[in-house]
């Protein structure tokens, strides 16, 4: 048990640490077979009932702890009749809840052993006898012969020590766990503090930037105006580039600056209605745009609770894009929302780490980790490549030279994500290349956050 402990202790997860060394596991309680089961996760070690037959088993096996989160049973089949077919005559299952909430249980099993037990005289012999009077007595036993009987699906009994084991095997998991979280929290702090420096370091960093260089572009702008004809046209070229440069690292100072600036400010909560929020922006971007755009707002928005101004900032700067970079005659840009629900039946819009299985009587389905509405934005424009899926995110990262499509610093979408970020949401794109992007997000954590 210590050095099964050990072990574990020093796995990088519990599902490795219990079930990378599947002998001592199963040594704990003399078992033949062992599960670890996580919510649909399931690893199965030497003889267990099959994949398909936990199912049903671990779902019912849920139902069954008390608050000493341990279960046995040496006769599977009577509480559970569906054990009478499981594989390699499954009997005997002792079970430990590491968690009830997060349904993580360890499982031992024992095979049928054919028992056979010795009673002192026939047990099927009525002890009562009743006279002719229909009186009833009790007769003592006419014999102590030995009545054989030979019993099917049992295992061999749980030795006290061998659930003590188990129980153990919990305190010790249980211990750990604890600890880990305790690390983790350690590591969080750490964490956010480190961001908290870092947001201040691009702060102050590019704040204190921008003064050498407004200088760089103020004395350029002197030299063309009073030096220019001794500088002749190829000189004047020269520091008109020289110009545009620092005019383009002026706006990339600033992107970050206003980056900076959302990590460091106070997230201002309450109830907001986007589709009003939505209405607003469409009002504002179609401003000034010659060009054939159609901005639909495909169904109400829900009013819900998030910072106003950047969640404002969040569907400008994806509703922008969506006309930026967009080259057909006809541009269409289309703002919804869809339900948890919705998006799973949409086939792979959600991505993995939205989705968790989940076991059911009907079988394992995936089901969404969030349960707030996925918004998004979708285009018909010049779509992304695979390869630039992630990279679009980036800061400063622009996937064209910076005067096409209407140019840009390369900031939006890491603001974008910055702010969905903010509001324990998640920001993901699916597309075609060549035929338009859906921007999706949440703008709250997961239920199980
Ligand atoms: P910028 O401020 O330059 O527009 P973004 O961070 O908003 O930068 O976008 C980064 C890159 O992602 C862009 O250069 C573009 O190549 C790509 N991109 C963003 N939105 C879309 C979209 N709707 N369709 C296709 N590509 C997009």
């Amino acid at each position: 048990q210590a050095s099964f402990v050990e072990t574990l202790s020093q796995s990088p997860s519990l599902i490795a640490g219990l079930t990378q060394t599947p002998d001592p596991l199963m040594a704990l309680t003399g078992s033949s077979g062992a599960a670890f089961c996580e919510k649909g996760e399931k690893v199965l070690l030497g003889q267990t009932p099959s994949s398909e037959q936990m199912i049903g088993l671990v779902s019912w096996l849920g139902n069954q702890f008390g608050p000493d989160n341990i279960y046995h049973t040496a006769e599977l089949s009577q509480v559970y009749p569906p054990a009478a077919d499981f594989d390699h005559g499954v009997s005997g299952l002792v079970a430990i809840a590491i968690s009830q909430p997060q349904q993580i249980y360890v499982v031992w099993f024992r095979p049928e052993v054919l028992q056979t037990v010795n009673w002192a005289g026939n047990p099927e012999k009525a002890v009562k006898e009743v006279d002719e009077n229909g009186g009833v007595s009790l007769s003592p036993r006419q014999s102590f012969d030995l009545w054989k009987q030979t019993v099917r699906q049992r295992s061999l009994p749980w030795k006290p020590c061998e659930l003590e084991a188990a129980l153990e095997l919990r305190s010790s998991v249980v211990g750990l766990v604890l600890q880990r979280a305790d690390e983790l929290s350690a590591l969080n702090s750490e964490l956010a503090r480190s961001n908290v420096e870092l947001d201040s370091f691009a702060y102050i960093a590019s704040h204190d930037l921008k003064e050498p260089l407004r200088g760089i572009h103020n004395y350029s702008s002197f030299l063309i105006e009073d030096y220019g004809d001794v500088l002749g046209e190829d000189g004047a070229d020269k520091l008109n580039t020289l110009m545009r440069l620092t005019q383009r690292m002026e706006d990339l100072i600033n992107s970050l600056l206003h980056y900076s600036r959302l990590g460091r400010a106070d997230l201002v909560m309450a109830p907001v209605d986007l589709d009003d929020i939505v209405r607003g922006v469409v009002d504002m971007v179609k401003i000034g745009k010659s060009e054939a755009v159609q901005l639909e707002i495909v169904r109400s928005l829900p009013t819900i609770d998030c910072a106003r101004t950047q969640v404002t900032e969040l569907f400008t700067n994806l509703i922008t894009n969506g006309i930026k970079y967009n080259d057909k005659p006809q541009k269409l840009v289309e703002v919804g929302y869809l339900s948890p629900a919705e998006a799973l039946s949409q086939g792979n819009i959600l991505p993995d780490n939205l989705l968790r299985a989940s076991t059911s009587t009907e079988g394992e389905q995936a089901v969404s980790r969030v349960d707030s509405p996925i918004f998004y934005v979708r285009d018909n424009g010049i779509g992304i490549r695979e390869k630039h899926i992630e990279t679009v995110f980036r800061i400063f990262k622009r996937l064209h030279s910076p005067n096409r499509y209407g140019g840009g610093t390369g900031a939006g979408l890491t603001i974008a994500k910055k702010i969905v970020e903010r509001h324990g949401g998640q920001l993901w794109v699916c597309s075609v290349y060549g035929e338009g992007s859906t921007f999706y997000f949440t703008l709250k954590a997961t239920t199980d956050e």
